[in-house]
């Protein structure tokens, strides 16, 4: 008896730690909440904004994208060179994300890469995109998303033209544009 009485008491601690501890997750910084507080650069304001990530189920993406808008933002997909929408457009605004409207390129930093993909030099903003290691096709690559909703945008290589050096490769499905001043 007195050892099952032990057994048990530590059995109620064990429960009791693996409740706090789960817990103590929820909320805190840093951790992947549904609608995680997030700091964004926005063109209107011309100043970092707070935000939310956007979180949406396939079915409700599917609810609000294009079919091609969702194979490239949500399925990692790659339209075709030289069919986008805007692999050579000059006019002067800002590109936002087709899944979030979040600000992603200016008009400014794009140029002529010759490849049928809009390309930009940079971002609006570094905290408006995140990139992560993309070794599908056999290959070693950076991909480049939407901070906001996770969509995934393009790649970014190292070979694009000053200052920066680098090429952020993006799909026109991804992106959409608004006309400025
Ligand atoms: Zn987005």
């Amino acid at each position: 008896m007195k050892y099952a009485g032990l057994f048990s008491g530590l059995a109620l601690l064990g429960i009791a730690a693996a409740v706090s501890s789960t817990g103590g997750l929820i909320g805190q910084p840093g951790f992947a909440d549904a609608a995680a507080r997030i700091k964004i650069y926005s063109a209107e304001k011309g100043t970092d904004v707070m935000s939310e990530e956007v979180v949406k189920t396939k079915e409700e993406w599917k609810k609000i994208l294009t079919p091609e808008q969702f194979h490239v933002l949500r399925e990692k997909g790659t339209e075709r060179p030289f069919t986008g929408k805007y692999a050579t457009s000059h006019e002067h605004g800002v590109y936002r994300c087709a899944g979030c409207g979040l600000d992603l390129y200016r008009s400014e930093d794009k140029y002529e890469s010759g490849t049928g993909w809009p390309s930009f030099t940079k971002p609006i903003a570094p905290e408006n995109i995140k990139t992560e290691t993309d070794r599908s096709f056999f290959a070693t690559r950076t991909e480049v998303l939407c901070r906001r909703c996770g969509g995934h945008l393009g790649h970014v290589f190292d070979d694009g033209p000053k200052p920066t050096g680098l090429r952020y490769c993006m799909n026109s499905a991804a992106l959409q544009f608004v006309a400025t001043k």
